[in-house]
């Protein structure tokens, strides 16, 4: 017949005993099942605060901060996506800003056009209803001066 043993500390105890002679654990059905209780209810949120650190997207909206010289702060919600365009690190104003919003496996929104964006304005709602899950922004900004820039800012 299999020993049985504390749950604590592993020794064994006695058949019969309601608390453990090594480490004072109690060993009553009850004290135990609320314990699993709450090893449950520990699991449980351990496991949500993982999957809104994993899958973002399923908590949305989702806000990333692009790193090159035109500064974007993307929000995604529900089948759109707000771009807010916050100005550009080097200073100079962007004539005209095409953004698109692109989607797992490859699909893409339609280009959107804003010319003279001035930094706080929200670009969007640009629709991905159609998509599927948005993975990224990709957009091409020409500068005042003629010069043109593109970039991907993966979410
Ligand atoms: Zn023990």
């Amino acid at each position: 017949m299999k020993q049985k043993v504390c749950p604590r500390c592993g020794e064994p105890v006695p058949e019969g005993a309601s608390i453990c002679m090594v480490c004072g654990q109690s060993l009553s059905k009850r004290y135990m099942m609320q314990r699993e209780v709450a090893v449950v209810g520990v699991l449980a949120v351990v496991a949500i605060v993982l999957a809104y650190l994993l899958f973002p997207i399923v908590f949305a909206p989702t806000t990333v901060t692009s790193t090159g010289n035109v500064l974007f702060e993307i929000s995604l919600s529900d089948g759109s996506a707000y771009v807010e365009y916050e100005g550009t690190v080097d200073g100079r104003d962007v004539a005209n800003l095409q953004i698109a919003v692109l989607a797992e496996g490859g699909s893409t929104s339609q280009l959107f056009s804003f010319a003279s964006p001035e930094p706080g304005t929200v670009l969007g709602p640009v629709e991905t209803g159609t998509l599927r899950k948005p993975v990224g922004v990709y957009y091409v900004a020409v500068y005042g001066d003629g010069t043109k820039m593109s970039d991907t800012i993966i979410i």
